[in-house]
């Protein structure tokens, strides 16, 4: 078995633990192979252990890789999630190329992404970025704007909003990390008090995602604990 299979079945592993640890029996817990610095051959050898969801943070970058992949195996089919920060020049490539894009925290973009969306492809499901911790160099709208800036995203054509993500600043305990995701879930909670449908929760990384699910995550993004740890820039 290759080393990204066998990391696949650990990480797999440690979800389906720390769910029933957290007395969780209903829904998905989904797992995005986050693929960022990785080749396709990486890519390919996830798709093959079973693996079907993968993020991008980069545009270019993810576009890339995509037609790599297509050259290394026509036939396989990923779905392809954009989990960067997004910019009004590289809206036309997300909206044209993922599945997905979990980084929406502004209006202007959404809007963007909705008007380039080709006719030929589903909607695009998008998650509101939200930042938790407060953090003025952090990505993502506050608390306070979510549900208005969710509600209009909500009501453009050509997106699915499907719920919330959250990056929080690194904590080093259990209790610190749960916090933030904590936070986040009150948000989604209230967005659905609210009448909105949404269904995914956002949040979780190599290094903390059992306090995510523990906190109520529906889809966890891991990078180094399945393709080894990227080297530092
Ligand atoms: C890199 C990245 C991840 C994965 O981080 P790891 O620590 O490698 O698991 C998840 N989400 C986002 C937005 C990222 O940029």
């Amino acid at each position: 078995m290759s080393a990204i299979a066998t990391n696949l079945q650990v990480v797999q592993h440690r979800i389906i633990t720390e769910r029933a640890k957290s007395g969780r029996q209903t829904g998905v817990i989904s797992l995005l192979a986050v693929s960022k610095t990785r080749p396709a051959a990486d890519v390919l050898a996830a798709l093959q252990a079973g693996q079907q969801d993968f993020g991008e943070n980069y545009v270019q970058e993810g576009v890339d890789k995509m037609l790599a992949l297509r050259a290394l195996s026509p036939d396989t089919t990923p779905i392809w999630h954009f989990i960067g920060p997004l910019q009004s020049n590289k809206t036309r490539l997300v909206a044209e190329h993922f599945a997905w894009a979990h980084t929406i925290e502004r209006l202007k973009i959404a809007e963007r992404l909705s008007a380039q969306r080709p006719e030929h492809l589903p909607p695009l499901q998008v998650c509101v970025q939200v930042n938790v911790s407060g953090e003025a160099s952090k990505s993502g709208c506050s608390p306070a704007e979510t549900y208005e800036l969710c509600r209009k995203v909500a009501a453009l054509p050509r997106l699915q909003l499907r719920g919330l993500m959250c990056i929080p600043a690194p904590a080093c305990d259990f209790a610190a990390q749960c916090r933030p995701f904590a936070a986040l879930r009150q948000i989604f909670v209230d967005l659905q008090d609210r009448g909105l449908a949404v269904d995914t929760l956002s949040m979780g990384m190599s290094d903390d995602l059992e306090a995510a699910i523990c906190e109520g995550s529906t889809l966890v993004r891991v990078g180094a604990a399945i393709f080894g740890a990227r080297k530092k820039s």
